[in-house]
């Protein structure tokens, strides 16, 4: 019997293919028109375009690994030498992000007193043993509260779009928790495992080790949509668009999944199924069955977020130096973030296009994702003008809204992991993969759905 997998994003697409490739009949049951999920890269009037991830930092074997059995693994390309500088806009100026401790010391991303706070590091303690403790609560006691609600604020809203108050420490950043349970401090133990993957690699070369990981932010020379549509193709027939699963019922061995495929109410018989849908939706799905199950799945937070593109035509504006910018929470700004798209890779806006993509809204300012397409754009240009001196006029702008963006990792979340898991086991059969469990990166859900797939085959 076949495995259905619900849900054609990035995850649910990855999962079919390792299964399928492996000899597991395995079909896609997606919602939408297309397969993709978050993954979207539609070209507009020269521009590539993102509508949800931009990159992925080549660091991951299973990304690798998939785009090189999919055939686009030539067609990787990494972010420009020009993007290596990147910005955060604090005290009312745009600062350069230090690249090395002595570089930090003499910059001015904190002040001075704070920036001496953060060298105290070395003689911070370890927090309350078996606590699940704040983001914000492990940067206090590490770096200090100024260190924590600038520096630790920006990295968190570059990936979560998150509050640091409400992240779990150990569920987002994981490796903070380890270095302090290892090494007590957080830059002794940051260098001690720099070292150590030094030594690493130097034996990997030793030993002649064939890896192609570059380490740097990527993406495909079409967008990241590249990989879903070799996804989509390698799949082929496996997948199953304007296919939305309506509900799920226990067989004797597997299950029946109720499918409203363009229009028609159709069943489909599997022995297993895997829910790589947003958590919300699985929560549904599982409700009639399971109201505990469905309760957990439902306390997982998403973060609404706006994607806004600026594109401008060559000789507007100059080219912007740099990956982009960060602004920490405490600026008040609807603009969480921007995107230099065209100096981080050229060939998404060629011609001497500049293309800036602006990330709004995120977990402290709900509100602003609400609004319509010419408010957010006329919002995205009055703060870009007063943090950056941006004038020009846009020849293109285009917004897309994810009501929810981006899951919460909040405090409590592996706790709510385990008790997901001791719940699945109710059913058997039933599994979950996605964003919204174990890492919400482009990497994280090919690992996850790559390991559930070896699993299941
Ligand atoms: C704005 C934004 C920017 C991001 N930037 C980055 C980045 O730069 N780098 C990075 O690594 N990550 C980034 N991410 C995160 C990353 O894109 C996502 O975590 C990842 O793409 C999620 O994939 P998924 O398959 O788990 O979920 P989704 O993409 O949400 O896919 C779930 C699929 O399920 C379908 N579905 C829903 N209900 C049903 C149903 N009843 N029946 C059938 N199908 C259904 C949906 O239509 C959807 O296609 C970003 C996310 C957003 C929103």
């Amino acid at each position: 019997m076949t495995v259905a997998v619900i849900g054609g994003g990035i995850s649910g697409l990855v999962l079919a293919h390792r299964l399928r490739s492996q000899g597991t009949k395995a079909v896609v049951l997606e919602s939408a028109a297309r397969v993709g999920g978050n993954v979207q890269s539609p070209a507009h009037e020269g521009y590539v375009l993102e509508s949800g991830p931009n990159s992925f930092l080549d660091r991951e074997p299973a990304t690798r690994e998939l785009a090189a059995a999919l055939g686009v693994e030539a067609r990787i390309r990494p972010a420009d030498a020009a993007a290596k500088n990147r910005y955060i806009y604090t005290r009312g100026a745009m600062r350069k992000l230090p690249s090395s401790p002595p570089a930090f010391l003499t910059s001015d991303i904190l002040p001075f007193s704070a920036r001496l706070r953060v060298l105290a590091e070395l003689f911070s303690g370890r927090g309350p043993a078996g606590v699940d403790e704040s983001l914000a609560q492990l940067g206090r006691r590490h770096l200090g509260p100024e260190a924590t609600t600038v520096l630790l604020d920006a990295v968190q809203t570059g990936i979560y779009a998150g509050d640091p108050e409400k992240l779990s420490a150990e569920a987002t950043f994981p490796q903070l928790v380890k270095f302090e349970r290892e090494h007590r401090s957080l830059i002794l133990g940051a260098i001690r495992s720099q070292r150590a993957a030094r030594k690493a690699s130097a034996a990997d070369a030793d030993g002649g080790s064939k890896s192609k990981l570059t380490g740097l932010l990527s993406t495909f020379d079409g967008g990241l949509g590249v990989l879903v549509d070799a996804l989509a193709a390698a799949l082929g027939d496996a997948v199953h668009t304007d296919a939305k699963v309506e509900g799920l019922t226990p067989q004797a061995s597997g299950w029946k999944v109720r499918v409203r495929e363009h229009g028609r109410t159709v069943e489909l018989l599997a022995s297993q199924v895997v829910l790589a849908v947003p958590s919300h939706v699985a929560a549904g799905l599982l409700r009639p069955l399971d109201e505990p199950l469905a309760a957990k799945l439902e306390g997982i937070p998403y973060a609404p977020i706006a994607v806004v593109h600026l594109g401008f035509a060559p000789g507007a504006t100059p080219k912007p130096d740099g990956f982009g910018f960060l602004v920490p929470a405490v600026e008040g700004k609807a603009v969480l973030g921007t995107i230099h798209v065209s100096t981080t890779f050229p060939f998404r806006a060629p011609g001497g296009r500049v293309l800036l993509t602006c990330l709004m809204g995120g977990a402290r300012r709900p509100d602003v994702v609400a609004r319509d397409e010419d408010a957010l754009v006329a919002l995205a240009r009055e703060e870009l003008k007063a943090m950056t001196g941006l004038t020009a006029t846009p020849e293109l702008t285009r917004v897309v809204r994810w009501p929810r963006g981006i899951p919460q990792y909040t405090v409590g979340h592996l706790e709510r992991l385990a008790s997901l898991d001791a719940g699945l086991k109710r059913w058997p059969g039933l599994h979950l993969t996605g964003n919204a469990y174990r890492g919400v990166g482009v990497n994280d859900c090919i690992r996850d759905a790559t390991r559930l797939g070896d699993t299941l085959a």
